[in-house]
């Protein structure tokens, strides 16, 4: 094939075929539900960066977000509730050239995770993190979660909680994080985007996707985001704090984009660097240390 964008797009329809599960016979979420979208444009943005199956980890969290576990081809793993993020660090640490990717709902990442979450952005593992923001624990049929507003009542809670939810941005800035991004289950496209960019990132990507749960969340439906989303303005400069914090509390409108970037700030990895001179993974500076003589003991 001599022409080079179209083999480009022939190479990236090969990939995104090859992350679509084969065995269609398997129990899938709600119809109507943002997952569709978000594994969708999930698997198009790694298509067009080249990202093929071999070079990819993918970790679940509990919820109907970890079921998008058995519906990808791919390398998976499925750990426990709220403990996402250590799993997806250890891998990363574990094996430097694979790209990690870890997703989770809010319920997990604002309670059971929370800490998981503080230490992540903290330690700036190079991780991309999608955080399925449906604001509800929706596998356990409607429970209301860490982001659900407040006297919101959902079938798990009829009167809601009548506590101030948090507001999962404002968590995040706080932490001084090194990227953090916002999109929407309701534009493939702009999620596609913001995937490619979180992809692309050398430390802890967090992405939040304003999620639509037709099921449970019946506040808040694509049809209402759509009505209540706009992109940063142009002027909006991702390195400046204040601005970002003025964008990321709005949520009328939802601001969709890089809300914050801090490209110069050190990842996990180069914390560490000099331990192995750059040159090893950490399995391997471990798998150099002779323990023959202890274990001759035992
Ligand atoms: Fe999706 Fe909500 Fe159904 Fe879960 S309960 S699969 S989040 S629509």
């Amino acid at each position: 094939m001599t022409n080079p964008k179209l083999k480009a797009l022939v190479d990236a329809q090969k990939i995104y075929n090859d992350y679509t599960l084969r065995d269609d016979n398997i129990n899938w979420w709600c119809g109507g539900c943002g997952n569709y979208p978000i594994q969708n444009a999930l698997k198009r943005a790694l298509a067009l960066q080249g990202l093929e199956r071999r070079d990819v980890m993918f970790c679940f969290d509990v919820g109907c977000s970890g079921n998008g576990s058995d519906k990808i081809e791919a390398n998976t793993i499925h750990g426990l509730h709220g403990r996402v993020l250590p799993l997806a660090a250890g891998f990363k640490i574990g094996n430097h050239k694979m790209q990690v990717i870890a997703e989770a709902g809010d319920g997990a990442t604002f309670s059971e995770g929370i800490s998981h979450l503080a230490h992540a952005v903290r330690n700036d593992y190079p991780v991309l993190f999608i955080l399925h923001d449906n604001q509800n624990y929706a596998l356990t049929t409607g429970q209301p979660s860490a982001l659900t507003p407040k006297c919101q009542s959902m079938s798990a809670a009829p009167e809601g909680l009548q506590i101030e939810p948090f507001h999962p941005l404002e968590v995040v800035l706080g932490l001084k994080p090194s990227f953090v991004a916002q999109t929407c289950s309701a534009d493939i496209d702009h999620m596609t985007e913001t995937i490619q960019n979180g992809l692309k990132h050398k430390g802890f990507a967090f992405i939040n996707v304003l999620q639509a749960c037709p099921t449970y969340n019946k506040f808040i439906t694509h049809e209402w985001y759509l009505e209540h989303i706009q992109r940063l303005p142009e002027a909006h400069d991702p390195t400046d704090m204040e601005s970002a914090r003025k964008y990321a509390f709005s949520s009328d409108p939802f601001y969709l984009g890089q809300i914050y970037h801090n490209p110069e700030r050190q990842n996990f990895l180069e914390t560490v660097a000099h331990r192995d001179e750059n040159s090893e993974t950490l399995i391997n500076e471990v798998a150099h240390q002779d323990i023959s003589k202890l274990l001759a003991k035992l």
